[in-house]
């Protein structure tokens, strides 16, 4: 029986859909347009109020900062730089205006902080709830792309980035928990990793990447399921932030669950060829101060593996799901 999920829609929509050949569609973190060499990167995301935040949690300017960088962050995944957005806007009459005049205020900054150029949009009015739609655009260099696709059996998988933060800071906030403030912004207000993702674009040793906006878990079923290929995950290495071990009292459930299936921390997971790892990491520190862990490494044997002290590990957690579906 059909029922109802989103990879019910994106099978639906991408099925029996033929595309002229120098675009690359549903499937990926953006749709990919080749011009010759350059390519435009576009990517779409939405934020609803009371799905993705609650007014009450942060500032404007907080949710400015998350709708800007939640779409910038899926040009980074693809190894681009991004260069424009489109902002849609469903206002509600209870929206009060200096919350939605200091929401553009902060937009306006944010855009100008991430060099990119705000160049059009929608706005209506929501008959329930502020809901955010915004399109961003980038560009890259055809060499430069990176898609779920590209990994290989033996390759070594890694994550940028801290993982399970922005999930433990929602559970704090929607339990009312006072005090580990740096885990509640790692929720309402995340940074793509911009610059790192358009570095890991240049490099040959990346074959393939994505950025962690639905859980580890999830997101490295995807990568493997788009590359063909299987994944051992070591758990002992994801990296917790020190703010997520402090905070395991006060949490419903431990780092690790936040960590697997926790969604919005915006990291990038990505695979490397084994004999380049050592140079690649060396030479990221070089450039830049973030977290880089091998967490893992990809199989012929197709299906994800969770090792635990290199033994099995069952996750009998259940990942977030708009539409209630198994995943
Ligand atoms: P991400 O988490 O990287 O934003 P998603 O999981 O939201 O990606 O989407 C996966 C793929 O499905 C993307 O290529 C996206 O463009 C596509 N997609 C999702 N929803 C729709 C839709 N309603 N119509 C067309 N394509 C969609
Ligand atoms: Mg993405």
């Amino acid at each position: 029986m059909k029922k109802l999920s989103e990879q019910y829609i994106i099978d639906y929509l991408s099925s029996d859909t033929t595309l002229p050949s120098n675009i690359i569609g549903i499937g990926d973190d953006t749709a990919v347009i080749e011009r010759d060499t350059n390519c435009e990167l576009i990517t779409k995301d939405l934020l609803i109020e009371d799905q993705h935040f609650r007014l009450r949690y942060g500032s404007p300017a907080q949710l400015a900062r998350k709708a800007l960088h939640v779409n910038l962050s899926d040009i980074a995944a693809m190894g681009g730089t991004p260069l424009a957005i489109l902002l849609g806007l469903s206002i509600p009459l209870t929206l009060p205006l200096d919350y939605l005049t200091s929401f553009l205020t902060a937009f306006k900054e944010e855009c100008n902080k991430a060099n990119v150029h705000l160049i059009g949009g929608d706005t209506t009015h929501s008959p329930q709830g502020f809901i955010i739609s915004i399109t961003a655009i980038g560009q890259a260099d055809k060499t430069h792309i990176k898609y779920r696709s590209g990994a290989t059996e033996k390759n070594v998988l890694c994550l940028l980035g801290y993982a399970g933060d922005a999930h433990a800071g929602l559970l704090l906030l929607e339990n009312n928990q006072p005090d580990c403030q740096p885990l509640k912004d790692a929720f309402l207000a995340p940074t793509a990793l911009i610059e790192e993702g358009a570095w890991l674009g240049k490099q040959t040793a990346v074959t393939a990447m994505l950025d962690t906006s639905d859980g580890i878990y999830l997101d490295l079923k995807r990568l493997s399921a788009a590359s063909q290929v299987g994944a051992i995950l070591n758990i002992d290495t994801l990296p917790l932030s020190p703010s997520l071990s402090q905070a395991s009292e006060a949490l419903p459930v431990s780092p690790i669950e936040c960590a697997l299936i926790g969604g919005e921390d915006y990291g990038l997971l990505f695979t490397v060829q084994a004999t380049e790892l050592k140079a690649l990491k060396e030479s990221f520190s070089r450039h830049f101060n973030i977290p880089f862990t091998v967490i893992g490494v990809m199989t012929q044997q197709p299906g994800l593996v969770l090792q635990q002290n290199n033994k099995p590990f069952e996750c009998h957690y259940q990942p977030f799901s708009h539409f209630h579906e198994e995943q």
